[in-house]
Parts: structure tokens; sequence; C-alpha cells
């Protein structure tokens, strides 16, 4: 009776010690569970914390598709938030969300965000701004910067990414991978 006991916990001491053996084969190791992910560190212009939130579980105006940067309170704007899809992160490797949500935590670090709800409470609408490419190029750069010196990823990841973006946006891309690409071989924003 001993004997079968103690041969029990051995073997359940090899499954616990080899979890992977539970995983199913065609699983891929580089997604893990949004519950097991550390979102990117991020605050915005004035300092405050930015919260991450699914966009799926709050109501929320303009509507989100994926991930997007948004104040959840307007008056005074504040509250700073990364409203995401659930179902659509869920699914990603962590090198393409690390990159999707430093992207937008630009638009709140930077400030691009609350100068867009400042100009919507003083006229109403939202600004269609002429920078608007300069604005997207910058929180890429920003975004590519902190995935190689904060996050240690190679250039070999940005395949990852690039596969990411084809998912997000039908519109071709090269143009903005190659400025990615070059982005990282600088390290980061010039
Ligand atoms: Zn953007």
């Amino acid at each position: 009776m001993l004997k079968r006991f103690i041969a029990h916990t051995v073997l359940a001491n090899i499954f616990m010690a080899q979890p992977a053996f539970a995983e199913p084969a065609d699983k891929d190791p580089d997604i893990v569970p949004l519950s097991d992910y550390d979102f990117p560190a991020c605050t915005d212009k004035r300092g405050e914390e930015v919260a991450y939130l699914r966009a799926d579980k709050i109501p929320v105006h303009p509507y989100v598709m994926q991930a997007g940067a948004r104040y959840v309170e307007t008056d005074p704007i504040s509250k700073p938030a990364i409203f995401y899809e659930h179902a659509f992160f869920e699914d990603l490797a962590s090198v393409a969300r690390d990159f999707s949500f430093a992207h937008e935590c630009y638009h709140l670090s930077s400030g691009d965000a609350i100068r867009a709800y400042e100009h919507k409470k003083e006229h109403g609408y939202y600004k269609n701004r002429e920078d608007h490419q300069v604005i997207e190029d910058k929180a890429d750069c920003h975004a590519t910067g902190r995935l190689k010196n904060e996050f240690g990823y190679t250039a070999k990841d940005l395949d990852v990414v690039e596969e990411a973006i084809d998912l997000m946006d039908s519109n071709d891309h090269t143009e903005r991978m190659q400025k990615i690409r070059l982005c990282f071989k600088n390290g980061g924003p010039a």
C-alpha cells in the first residue's frame, strides 16, 4: 500500500515538473493568455497612470477596433486608458501585443490624445490633423524602440509584428514596415 502511494507521488511530481506535456501539441508557446500577460507600463503626459480596459466590458465612444487610446472622463479630462478588444488580443503573441499597446501608450504619453480631447471640448469635434501621418510614424517608432530597448526583442521578432499588422489593417503597409524596421535598426526614435 505504501509502495503504491509512493509511485503515485513520483508520477505526480513528474507531471508537475513538466507541465508542457499537458499542452495541446499545436499550441504556440509565444501566445500566453491575457490573464498571464504583463501589459506595458504606461503613464499619460500629465503622469497619470494609464489603465488597460476591455472594450467589450465597458461601453465606450467612439467605437474601439483592436486598441485605442482614450480618456474615460471628459470633464475634467482624466482617467487615461487603452481600450482593447479582448478576443483579438487573446490570440496574439506578446511581441505583437507589446507593439500595439506601446503604440497606443505613446498617443497618451506624448500628449496626442489630450490635445485631441481638448480640441473637442473647445470646438465640439476632433480635429482632422494634417500631421496625422507624422504622429502615427512617431508612435510606431517609439513603440519599436521599446521593443528593442525595454523588452529585448530581436529584428526577427518584427515578422510577428508584421503578421499582426496584416490582421489589423488591410491596406498595403510595406512602407510602414520599412519605417519600423529602420527605426529598430536605429535603436528607436532619433
Ligand atoms: Zn496610432
